[in-house]
């Protein structure tokens, strides 16, 4: 069983890959963006306070990231695995993570590290135009994967968690396939 967690700043492709990824090897994706864009749709409070969160490029409280993760972790039913993309973005949220897999007897997860410089970076994320995707928020999105996200690689770095770092740059195939066998190496569950 796969247990992945993609990884890396916006704009890298993390939601490109693991949507391939999980077309491929039949696995659960979960994207907290996705999830989130969906649920800013509806006329809620929660959603409108959410909204607003993504307008500003911030991150979403780490409790309510937390739940939504673990709810869709126990509806899963892929036999093969799960890939998650966008979570966990803070320490707490991997902490928390750790503990969910642990309960759900789902240890040893793989995370797929995708690096790209700075200036590709900019450079997609203008020319993607989403909502969120204004020159401003791109700015804050990036500063908060510096301040806060980044420090997610460190925190599995000092548990021997296994990274797989990853190239960013080039055909998105190319990289799937460079991203599957680098998984399969890796796996011996
Ligand atoms: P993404 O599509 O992964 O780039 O996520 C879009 C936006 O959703 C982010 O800029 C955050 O505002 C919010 N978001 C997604 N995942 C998380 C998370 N794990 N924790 C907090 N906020 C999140």
């Amino acid at each position: 069983m796969y247990k992945l967690i993609i990884f890396g700043a916006p704009g890298v492709g993390k939601g490109t890959q693991a949507e391939l990824l999980a077309k491929k090897m039949d696995l659960f994706h979960f994207s907290t963006g996705n999830y989130l864009r969906e649920l800013i749709k509806k006329e809620t409070e929660i959603a409108k306070k959410v909204k607003e969160i993504l307008e500003k490029g911030e991150l979403v409280p780490d409790d309510m990231m937390i739940e939504i993760i673990k709810e869709a972790l126990i509806n899963n039913n892929r036999p093969n695995g799960f890939i998650l993309d966008g979570f966990p973005r803070t320490v707490k949220q991997a902490q928390e993570l750790d503990k969910i897999l642990k309960d759900m007897n789902l240890q040893d997860i793989i995370v797929i590290y995708l690096k790209v410089s700075h200036e590709e970076i900019l450079r997609r994320l203008l020319l993607r135009g989403r909502a969120d995707d204004s020159k401003e928020i791109i700015e804050k999105r990036l500063n908060v994967y510096e301040e806060t996200t980044s420090k997610v690689l460190d925190y599995y770095k000092s548990k021997n968690t296994k990274i797989i770092e990853i190239d960013g740059v080039g055909e998105i195939e190319e990289i799937n396939n460079i991203i599957i066998t680098e998984i399969n190496k890796n796996y011996y569950i």
